[in-house]
């Protein structure tokens, strides 16, 4: 089997919040199409390096290279065109507008909300979108205002306006927080099918979950890499059951 090249290097990554180091020289490497997953207690400082990967927060010290280019100097603006999507916990969907309208505004020729609505539609970019709903199982949902969708689809609507910009590194943070089990299921398989092209960089604390779709798992503790490996190896590493158990 071909080894796939590295998409994310992250290396010494530091970032102090009044003196308190939130991630504490923390690396990691994100290959091609992998789900990488980042598990770990409250406080661990997980969210936070997403937070700076996005460009949210800015590190204090340690590189973000993406694709091989320096991510830590560019605003959020520039890292979403390099190709990094960010879902966060809280869908952030306009709730007023059906699944096809809010997929349409993602789109990345739809600069605003009236050049979208009132432009009109190409066949490529109609494709596109019956292509994102049928991935995200909206496909019968397209003329549903957001707001009638269930917690789980409103999860997926936001990660198909993230994949219409087809980034090449989706990040998402507890992506199956407050689902179905027949969601979580149908999340798994999403993020199966949204790895095949590109690489998967998620948070998450359900470890069924977890142990379903992660090619490789890193555990934090204190701002610092615990353990990594394959989720069989880290739960089996005693330092991970100290952190877990809380001896
Ligand atoms: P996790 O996602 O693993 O639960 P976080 O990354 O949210 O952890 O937080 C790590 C630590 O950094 C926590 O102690 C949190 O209170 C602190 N922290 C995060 N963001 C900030 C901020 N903007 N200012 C001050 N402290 C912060």
């Amino acid at each position: 089997m071909k080894t796939k090249d590295i998409i994310l290097a992250v290396e010494g990554l530091t970032v102090s919040f009044n003196g308190f180091k939130a991630v504490n020289d923390f690396s990691m490497y994100v290959d091609e199409e992998q789900i990488y997953v980042i598990i770990g207690p409250n406080g661990a400082g997980k969210t936070t390096v997403l937070d700076l990967i996005c460009g949210k927060t800015a590190a204090t010290a340690g590189s973000i290279k993406f694709k091989g280019r320096e991510l830590s100097k560019l605003s959020e603006n520039q890292i979403v065109h390099a190709g990094v999507g960010r879902k966060f916990q809280n869908p952030s969907i306009y709730e007023n507008l059906t699944v096809f309208e809010n997929l349409e505004l993602s789109y990345p020729q739809a600069r605003t909300a009236l050049s979208a609505l009132f432009a009109r539609r190409d066949q490529a970019m109609t494709d596109s979108i019956l292509d994102v709903a049928q991935q995200i199982f909206l496909a019968d949902f397209l003329d549903v205002q957001a707001d009638f969708l269930s917690h789980g689809q409103k999860q997926w609507l936001e990660i198909g306006m993230l994949l219409i910009q087809n980034p090449s590194l989706l990040m998402l943070d507890e992506p199956v927080a407050g689902m179905s089990v027949a969601e979580r299921r149908q999340t798994a398989e999403l993020l199966r099918r949204i790895a095949t092209g590109r690489s998967v960089l998620v948070i998450e604390h359900d470890m069924q979950f977890v142990e379903n779709i992660a090619d490789h798992v890193q555990v934090m503790h204190q701002g610092k890499s615990l353990s990594e490996g394959s989720m069989q190896k880290v739960k089996q590493d005693p330092r991970v059951i100290d952190v877990y158990l809380g001896h």
